[in-house]
């Protein structure tokens, strides 16, 4: 017998208990697949695309080269490569996102053999954290005390008797990029010996002192199974908080996975009734860096540049978006995925949700950033600022978040906006959709 293993989000052989059940099904003998799908290769970016494309390489290379790479609608590469190898099953790790979904259920359809599910990219699987009356949890705290007591398994070695079958596979072209298991498994060790700080650094652009851990997490090159076992042997707050950042991770594919539709609409359905402008101009300035705020400018800029923004500042450059300039958040969630390395539909749609003031444990809408004092708060020397506007480079310290004050600096523009008015103008909106 031989079984198929068809690698997704998954790109890893240490602790993938998906691999584990294809060895023993196959005995040993596993045709190892990835099938670039033109439909999310389309609606990834080139960062992401690089990522993967490396991260492939690098999997192939773990398995003595062996790794089949094929292009098409898995509906009908998959079912047919398990008939040219005569797989007895197909084994994956269970993906809980909408395209994912019925993909699956279109590639078991198709098959003349069992399509076996085994784990998933979370700790707990979305949809099995659930209240006392058998209920999924609407707001994050409960969702996550309830997570922590759930306990996870203990992650599992690689499998040691693997006999990696071959078959014709497309070319993969060369990227220059560290990724792949190894790599993230380095990165994180060496990472995770300065957790203790995580809590009280973990909001500051200037000192980029985060983990940087969602894009290896978003091709599985490593487990939150895996990372959750690290820190059990950890005790500081910064460990505490790490966990709580991977619990809410699992809290937004949990919700996406229950409403599908969250994807790109508002979970309060009040929201479809929301007052937005037609993107224009506005949405222009703001992807290209070009709005005369500067924490907004240098996350922006950090995106297009470098494929990844701090945490702190996607929520600022997001609530501008959306409570400043009025855009619905599905433009900014769109540009975001086109554009982050780390993009994932779960995270960021419902984290946009979150700003936005429509998903189901949202940040009040009332509650709306100001650009300046964000700035002036968590970059308070205004590096994180000046790293990415060149610009702003002679103004010194915190002058740096108010360029208009002090002269202003070259070639960076005047705010498109007045705060104080925008702010007024969506407190508005959303009083008419709340009468
Ligand atoms: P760390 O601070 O080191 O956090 C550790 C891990 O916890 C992260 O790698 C991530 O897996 C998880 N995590 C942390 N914060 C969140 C959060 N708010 N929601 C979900 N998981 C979280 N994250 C993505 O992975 N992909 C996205 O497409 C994405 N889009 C976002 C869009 C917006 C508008 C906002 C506000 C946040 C978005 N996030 C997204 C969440 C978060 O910003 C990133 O996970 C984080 O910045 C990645 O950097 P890090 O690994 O250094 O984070």
């Amino acid at each position: 017998v031989t079984a198929l293993m068809w690698f997704r989000r998954d790109l890893r052989l240490t602790d993938n208990p998906a691999l584990l059940d294809a060895v023993s099904a196959g005995d040993g003998d596993v045709l190892g697949v990835f099938v670039v799908d033109p439909l999310l290769w389309e609606r990834s970016g080139d960062p992401r695309r690089d990522h993967l494309t490396a991260s492939l390489t690098a999997l192939s290379e773990a398995m003595g080269g062996r790794l089949v790479i094929r292009h098409g609608d898995p509906a009908q590469v998959i079912p047919e490569l398990a008939d040219e190898i005569g797989a007895a099953s197909v084994h994956i790790s269970a993906d809980y996102a909408p395209y994912g979904q019925r993909r699956d259920q279109e590639v078991e359809a198709a098959l003349k053999c069992p399509l076996v599910a085994t784990g998933s990219p979370y700790a707990i699987a979305p949809g099995r954290i659930q209240n006392q009356q058998g209920r999924p949890y609407q707001v994050f705290t409960p969702y996550f005390r309830a997570w922590l007591e759930h306990g996870w398994r203990k992650p599992v070695d690689a499998p040691t008797d693997v006999n990696w079958l071959e078959a014709k596979s497309d070319h993969l072209p060369k990227i220059d990029d560290t990724a792949g298991e190894n790599a993230a498994r380095e990165h994180w060790q060496t990472w995770l010996d300065d957790v203790a700080q995580y809590d009280d650094e973990r909001d500051r652009p200037d000192l980029d002192s985060t983990s940087r851990m969602s894009i290896p997490l978003k091709w599985g090159e490593i487990h939150p199974r895996t990372m959750l076992f690290d820190l059990s042997h950890k005790r500081s707050q910064g460990a505490e908080a790490y966990r709580r950042e991977l619990a809410w991770r699992e809290f937004c594919a949990d919700l996406l996975a229950r409403h599908p539709h969250a994807a790109w609409k508002p979970l309060r359905p009040e929201f479809d009734r929301m007052a937005y402008d037609e993107p224009g101009d506005q949405l222009e300035a703001w992807q290209q860096g070009r709005t005369g705020f500067p924490i907004v400018d240098a996350g922006m800029r950090q995106l297009k540049d470098s494929g990844f923004m701090h945490n702190r500042v996607r929520m600022v450059v997001a609530s501008f978006l959306v409570k400043d300039l009025h855009v619905h958040w599905k433009y900014g969630a769109r540009w975001f995925m086109q554009t982050l390395r780390d993009g994932d539909l779960a995270s960021n749609s419902l984290n946009w949700q979150w700003v936005a003031g429509c998903g189901a444990d949202a940040s009040p809408y009332f509650r709306i950033f100001n650009p300046i004092t964000q700035g002036l708060k968590f970059d308070p020397q205004g590096e994180y600022v000046r790293r990415w506007i060149p610009e702003l480079r002679d103004l010194p310290g915190k002058q740096a978040h108010e360029p208009w004050k002090h002269g202003g600096a070259d070639g960076y523009p005047a705010p498109i906006v007045d705060h104080a008015e925008a702010r007024l103008e969506a407190l508005r909106r959303y009083e008419a959709i709340r009468a």
